[in-house]
């Protein structure tokens, strides 16, 4: 029901936490994490509260960039396999979702016949497929890209790739997600609230729109991957 993701900050895990406790009052079943930093990865998910998920994130898991998740299901019964972040099969790439993909179950026919899926959800058929299409050979924006485009419904999208832990991918299609701009990290957020305690400039982003983050920079880019100028907005905390 809210995704967050952070990218270039060495205390990543603890931005996504808190961010996610942010996102409480929409309402959620379970909520997981994944970071990455260092040459190690963690995935984390838990059914229940926040706090849950809090206690079961030991010491050790530590990163540079990650992304985190509140699940209100829609597809799949609450369960900690149907919790987000899900992966690929190939272990490669991770993925949170909020919003329905209506069409999952035609994708999962048309393109995933040899893919034993880990889930009940449409959350995990766009996974696999961006695997799938990454192992024939696209770069994994390309991949992500194709993806998108055989997708019915709605999401907003954070991807994390294993083996390029500098890069983060988000995209939205009636779904709320705003990028955050920070000094030396990016933020992406269903909710301004959930990282208005990391900085105030946000990026308001429109439907179909594909977006890249470093530590260093934001690149948003249209559905025919055209780059696109956008000014950011200044979102200061309500009383
Ligand atoms: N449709 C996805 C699921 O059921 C995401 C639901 C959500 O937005 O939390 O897992």
């Amino acid at each position: 029901c809210g995704i967050v993701g952070v990218i270039g900050r060495e205390d990543a895990s603890t931005v996504l936490l808190h961010g996610l406790s942010k996102l409480e009052y929409r309402g959620y079943d379970s909520a997981g994490l994944y970071v990455n930093g260092a040459g190690q990865d963690y995935l984390v998910k838990r059914v229940g509260r926040i706090q849950a998920l809090k206690d079961a994130v030991g010491p050790e898991v530590q990163g540079t960039m990650g992304i985190g998740h509140t699940r209100w299901a829609t597809n799949g019964e609450p369960t900690v396999a149907n919790a987000h972040p899900h992966q690929s099969q190939d272990g490669r790439f991770y993925l949170v979702h909020n919003g329905v993909i209506t069409n999952a179950a035609k994708l999962k026919q048309t393109y995933l016949q040899n893919v034993t899926l880990a889930s009940q959800t449409d959350t995990e058929v766009v996974v696999q497929l961006i695997a799938l299409f990454a192992q024939e050979g696209l770069s994994a924006k390309a991949a992500l890209r194709k993806t998108l485009s055989l997708l019915e419904g709605s999401y907003a999208f954070a991807l994390a790739d294993r083996t390029a832990p500098d890069i983060l991918y988000a995209a939205k299609k009636q779904s709320p997600l705003l990028v955050g701009l920070g000094n030396g990290f990016n933020v992406i957020a269903s909710d301004a609230m959930a990282m208005i305690d990391q900085t105030h400039q946000f990026l308001e982003l429109n439907d179909g729109e594909l977006v890249t983050l470093t530590a260093q920079a934001v690149t948003i880019e249209d559905a025919a991957g055209t780059p696109v100028k956008r000014d950011p907005i200044t979102i200061e905390l309500d009383a």
